[in-house]
């Protein structure tokens, strides 16, 4: 199957997202905001999709990495397109970021799914029909009734599990710009009270600041361990190896990563190895595409650790359904002022449906399993 066409063209939407001076996500006024949607066409018109931010699939980027390693070649060999365009990394002067590679790799698979007459969970491995969900909510705030204060945590968190079905709730705390933060005893209050809100039997994750130092770490990890939390992420700068071995040394909290690090699999191979995380963190869009997540899901299970995705969407789902070793599906970002479950102008469907018992499914149609309104997204070209 020959790739005979590349395109990605970008188009207007409505967001109820804001950015914070950190670039932190908050509930905002509506206003217009722009997406990408990348096409590869094969020979017998055959059509992989995937949505992704505009800088992503840049035309330039194109032309310069993508056209001239892809058309001509048989689409469904992913695992060497994904190597001839892996390898320009190197000499792309910084150029070729890891999120063009996975728009592509997204794209390919869609496309292979598409060819193949079946949804690409089932394609990977179909290690289940459905997934339960963790409920993950946006960062602290100031809002009123936002998620300005623990006893706001503490009531949306009830609202999740008691009210819309999750099984599982992780929060983000508060981040810079927000008052008061950074701060690790503020973070542990909203933990605290999430803890009272839903019971001792509902698994609950943290997603803290990213810039502590070890010794603010190591507090709230052993403060966490007390509240029986399943893990925490990225406490610290993920490049320094040793401060996380470091602290698994020192806590029995389980600490997942690494989330953020760029180097794809073989980075998460090297945490592994140092006995630096109780489980392995891997999210389609930060190492590069479901081809090395699959490859990350497998080296942890060869060490009987769990790989747990980051983020959402059709390609992290996919995966979460494709593989044995893992718990959740990361359903999100979630605040008491957006209505997540509403698909976008450019969705008829959302791509992670959850049923009343926090179950996300997959869907049985051939590719990720996105179900686009392509009349929507022509209409709205920019
Ligand atoms: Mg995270």
């Amino acid at each position: 199957m020959k790739i005979t066409d590349i395109t990605a063209l970008t188009f207007r939407h409505k967001t109820n997202t804001v950015r914070d001076s950190d670039g932190h996500g908050h509930p905002g006024p509506e206003s217009d905001t722009t997406s990408a949607l990348l096409t590869i066409t094969t020979e017998d018109g055959t059509t992989g999709h995937v949505i992704c931010r505009p800088g992503e699939v840049r035309e330039d980027l194109l032309d310069r990495f993508i056209r001239p390693n892809l058309l001509g070649q048989d689409a469904l060999c992913t695992e060497n397109l994904w190597y001839k365009v892996y390898k320009w990394q190197r000499l792309s002067g910084g150029q070729l970021l890891d999120r063009t590679l996975t728009a592509m790799d997204l794209a390919l698979w869609d496309l292979k799914g598409k060819a193949a007459g079946m949804p690409v969970w089932k394609l990977l491995g179909g290690a289940r029909p459905k997934i339960l969900a963790y409920g993950s909510t946006m960062c602290g705030d100031d809002l009123e009734n936002g998620l300005a204060t623990p006893e706001d945590y503490a009531r949306f968190a009830d609202w999740m599990v008691n009210t819309r079905g999750y099984k599982a709730v992780k929060l983000h705390g508060w981040m810079p710009p927000m008052p008061g933060a950074p701060d690790p005893k503020k973070d542990y209050k909203a933990c605290a009270a999430v803890r009272e809100a839903v019971g001792p039997d509902v698994p609950l994750m943290l997603d803290p600041h990213h810039f502590y130092t070890r010794t603010d770490t190591l507090w709230l990890a052993r403060k966490l361990a007390e509240l029986d939390f399943r893990w925490m992420e990225e406490p610290m700068e993920e490049a320094s190896i040793s401060s996380y071995k470091w602290l698994r040394d020192n806590t029995d909290l389980n600490i997942l990563g690494p989330e953020t690090m760029t180097g794809k699999h073989w980075i998460r191979g090297e945490y592994v190895k140092a006995d630096a995380i109780d489980l392995v963190r891997a999210g389609v869009w930060d190492v590069g595409g479901i081809t090395p997540a699959m490859k990350t899901a497998n080296m942890a299970e060869c060490f009987h650790m769990a790989t747990e995705m980051h983020g959402t969407g059709a390609g992290n789902l996919s995966v979460a359904l494709a593989i044995h070793n893992t718990s959740f599906y990361e359903r999100g970002l979630l605040h008491p002022f957006i209505d997540y479950d509403k698909p976008k102008e450019y969705q008829n469907r959302i791509d992670d449906e959850m049923d009343a018992d926090g179950y996300v499914h997959g869907r049985d149609d051939p590719g990720l399993g996105q179900d686009l309104n392509m009349d929507y997204i022509l209409a709205n070209q920019t």
